[in-house]
């Protein structure tokens, strides 16, 4: 009867109400675009620890995104008074390395285990295949990747795997190769993370039963878009079911999603898992929203014609009280530049005119290369813009190869590290001496760093020489800050000095510059190693605000990692970093405070909203994608797309398209998309372009704004440099409590004598890296370990 009372529910409608209030028990939201179901699962986490029916760390939340996850802790902060640390919100990947950080030693992986992105697994890849001599036109190292990473989506290691067709026996023995060359090399790609804490669960009854008693609510937004593992990994930890009945007392299972929203099919979501739960779990309550909140009706109803059809739906229903709305203006231009053009105009009478911050405008596209031309007409123009999902930060190249090094610094046996940057910059080992290298450790079982030894002549001095360059650099970072660490290596690498020299280096100089900046961010604004601090969240956004850490952002750690109990040890902050820079998805770029309007591809813009939305390049073999044209079931999937894009729009939807579109280097010509002929004639406003831009017209159009691009672009740095001169203030250190200080001999019941190195944080979160005789370098959590100075 209290609850019914509460504010939280005051601003939701009879059914979010009910939904957000149901008792415990299995449930599922099957509801359209925009009709609150992420409000609800973020109101029901505030509810059930308002009403005390859990406390914060009996909260598991699954977003699709970290910016997500971020989103969510921050509407929950201001919900509620709450220490957002405790709970486990985040992505699927996110939550199974916290997991296997906490677990490293059960799961089998090294302490310092280091996470690779698909561009590293390919490279990885293609490394293997080369030493096995495998034909890579007969498998291309793509496709065995894609393999790999499928059999693991499905749950299966190698032994596991069906073999159909004669290729298969080589796939799977490429499969095997990998997996054996990660674990030598103490890395874990995403489908491992996900792969390795499921197997965990499964087959250790007391990690199990610990978080199965722990997590007594598990919440899954865009559950359409779970694959198998995931579902299974959902499944062990929810537990205490008789046959996956809910059993009172049990752990309650809250699944939200919409299957016309199901686009990851290619990447082994299945839309099935929401029919597979209702019945293995048995669901109680089905709960199914009809009102959009979202957008105007012109909008809405483009998107409900479009989606119907499709033949393959579950069905639902969605209407708005909003009136009509601007109508949806579809625009046609010659080129995709003219297009560019018109849409960033287009965004400056918004922002001019109608007073629309930019950020409430975004681009959308169907692939990533379709943004090129939409960055340089923003470059041109001078409007700052972010680009979220394309090549991120922490993709670069130069950030890449920084970051190889930091990572052979914490684990010399990373090969995949040690190649990328053996050679870079270039220092004189050739294709043939790393060739000689590789065999040598194939053969001697080794990394490669262990059999540097093994090549002899100028070849072998070389290769020495770099090893002990990286030997030299490891004894110089003890004892230092993270932030000293990598400007050391920036340094000392050679990195730098190589991108000066470069005549376009200039950006990339800024970039490795930024990945400082990136450090100083993550140690304060990201705590580093902060583990459920029993602080009220007042307190702790007080002491933040006063180290002039930025707080409008919430205070998560995705690295968070609990001390061993027993010894205090911990990972370091460069490990912790490291992490840190695999998982993130490049949704927090540089520059917070800015307002810049958004672009990205429809798969990113998933569950987010914008007063102002274009579409861009709606042209047959665009959007629809080519590849997916030809058979009904992608098409339909390219459709769910198309609704996506369409629904992320609250008052105003441009479509665009053009005759031509250079792209790989070839101009097409494209029909307009056949999306066109399946939304209502009654919504659509058809602009007609200025017949000056056709023909040469255009062309001269386009030559006279690359002549102003100098001057545009010049603007656009200035932009960045300006943002920067703002930069935060770096926190200032409190005096520490515990007495060490760097230089002091100490004793530590299981790791004996050593002298203290660094020490870093405060009250609960100090820590201090120790140099003991026999276990060498470690990091120790001072609340945890006992350190005795002697
Ligand atoms: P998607 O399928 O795109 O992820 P969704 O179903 O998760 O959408 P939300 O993002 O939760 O929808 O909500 C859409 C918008 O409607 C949000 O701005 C939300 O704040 C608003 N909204 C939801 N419910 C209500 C309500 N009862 N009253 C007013 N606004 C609401
Ligand atoms: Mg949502």
């Amino acid at each position: 009867a209290v609850a019914a009372y509460s504010p939280l529910l005051a601003n939701l409608n009879p059914e979010q109400r009910a939904a957000v209030t149901l008792p415990e028990g299995h449930a599922l939201i099957l509801a359209g675009a925009g009709s609150g179901k992420t409000r609800v699962l973020t109101t029901r986490i505030a509810w059930l620890l308002q009403t005390g029916q859990v406390s914060p760390g009996g909260i598991l939340a699954v977003t699709f995104t970290n910016k997500a996850a971020k989103e969510m802790l921050t509407r929950l902060s201001a919900m509620l008074p709450i220490n957002v640390r405790g709970m486990w919100i985040g992505t699927f990947h996110g939550l199974c390395n916290r997991f296997l950080r906490a677990h490293w030693k059960l799961a089998g992986l090294p302490a310092t285990f280091q996470i690779l992105d698909t561009q590293d697994q390919l490279s990885a890849i293609k490394r293997l295949m080369k030493q096995h001599n495998v034909d890579d036109e007969r498998f291309p190292a793509k496709e065995t990747q894609w393999f790999i990473a499928g059999a693991k989506e499905d749950g299966l290691r190698p032994r596991d795997v069906e073999i159909r067709r004669d290729d298969d026996r080589k796939r799977v023995e490429l499969y095997q190769l990998y997996e054996e060359q990660c674990q030598r090399e103490g890395v874990v790609d995403f489908g491992e993370l996900m792969l390795r804490s499921y197997e965990l669960l499964r087959d250790n009854d007391a990690v199990r039963e610990h978080y199965q008693r722990r997590f007594r609510h598990l919440l899954v937004d865009e559950f359409q878009d779970t694959n198998r593992l995931q579902y299974a990994w959902l499944k062990m930890l929810a537990g205490n079911t008789v046959d996956g009945r809910f059993v009172p007392g049990g752990n309650s299972v809250l699944a939200v999603g919409d299957d016309d929203q199901s686009i990851y099919a290619f990447r082994g979501a299945r839309v099935g898992n929401m029919a597979d739960f209702v019945r293995e779990f048995h669901v109680d309550h089905q709960i199914k929203l009809e009102q959009n909140y979202r957008s105007f009706s012109n909008i809405l109803d483009s998107a409900n014609h479009l989606i119907d059809h499709n033949t393959q739906r579950l069905g639902k229903n969605l209407r708005t009280d909003q009136g009509p709305g601007e109508p949806v203006r579809v625009y046609e231009s010659p080129t995709d530049f003219a297009e560019a053009q018109w849409v960033v105009e287009e965004m400056r009478q918004l922002v001019r005119e109608n007073g629309i911050e930019r950020k409430e405008i975004a681009v959308l596209y169907r692939s990533n290369a379709q943004s090129r031309v939409l960055e340089t007409a923003l470059f041109n123009a001078g409007v700052p813009y972010r680009v979220y999902g394309g090549l991120r930060f922490f993709e670069r190249a130069e950030i890449k190869h920084a970051l190889a090094y930091l990572r052979l610094l914490e684990n010399k046996e990373d090969d995949t590290s040690f190649l990328r940057v053996v050679n870079f910059p270039p220092r004189g080992i050739g294709a043939r001496t790393i060739e000689q290298l590789q065999d040598a450790a194939r053969s001697a079982g080794t990394s490669l760093h262990a059999a540097v030894g093994a090549v002899s002549g100028k070849a072998g001095a070389n290769l020495a020489a770099f090893v002990a360059r990286l030997d030299v650099l490891r004894e110089q970072t003890q004892g230092i800050s993270l932030r000293e660490i990598i400007e050391l290596v920036l340094q000392h690498s050679g990195l730098v000095e190589h991108y000066r020299a470069e005549r376009e280096g200039a950006d990339r100089v800024e970039n490795l510059e930024e990945l400082v900046n990136a450090a100083e961010s993550f140690v304060t604004q990201e705590g580093f190693g902060r583990d459920a601090v029993a602080l009220p969240v007042d307190e702790l956004r007080q002491s933040a605000a006063s180290q002039g850490i930025d707080t409008s952002q919430p205070l998560i750690d995705e690295a968070l990692v609990a001390p061993d109990a027993e010894t205090g040890e911990t990972l370091s902050p460069l490990a912790a970093f490291l992490t840190h820079a695999a998982l993130e998805s490049g949704d927090n770029q540089a520059q917070p405070g800015q307002d810049a309007v958004q672009l990205m591809t429809v798969h990113a813009a998933k569950g987010l909203e914008f007063d102002c939305v274009f579409i861009t390049g709606l042209e047959d073999g665009i959007f629809p994608h080519e590849n997916s044209m030809s058979d009904r079931e992608s098409l339909e999937e390219e459709r769910r797309l198309m609704y996506v894009a369409i629904t992320r729009a609250r008052q105003r939807l441009y479509l665009t398209h053009s005759q031509t579109r250079l792209l790989h280097g070839k101009t097409r010509y494209n029909l307009r998309s056949r999306f066109f002929e399946e939304l209502p004639e009654s919504a659509l406003k058809w602009l007609t372009p200025a017949r000056a831009g056709f023909g040469a017209g255009s062309s001269s159009y386009e030559r006279s704004s690359w002549g102003g691009q100098r001057a545009g672009g010049a603007g656009g740095w200035n932009y960045d440099r300006d943002s920067l001169a703002g930069a935060p203030v770096p926190p200032q250190k409190a005096a520490p409590a515990h007495g060490l200080r760097s230089g002091m001999q100490v004793f530590h019941n299981k790791f004996g004598e050593g002298t203290v190195l660094a020490l870093e944080g405060t009250g609960d979160d100090a820590r201090a890296q120790v140099k003991f005789g026999r276990h060498g370098v470690k990091w120790l959590a001072l609340a945890v370990a006992k350190l005795t100075p002697i």
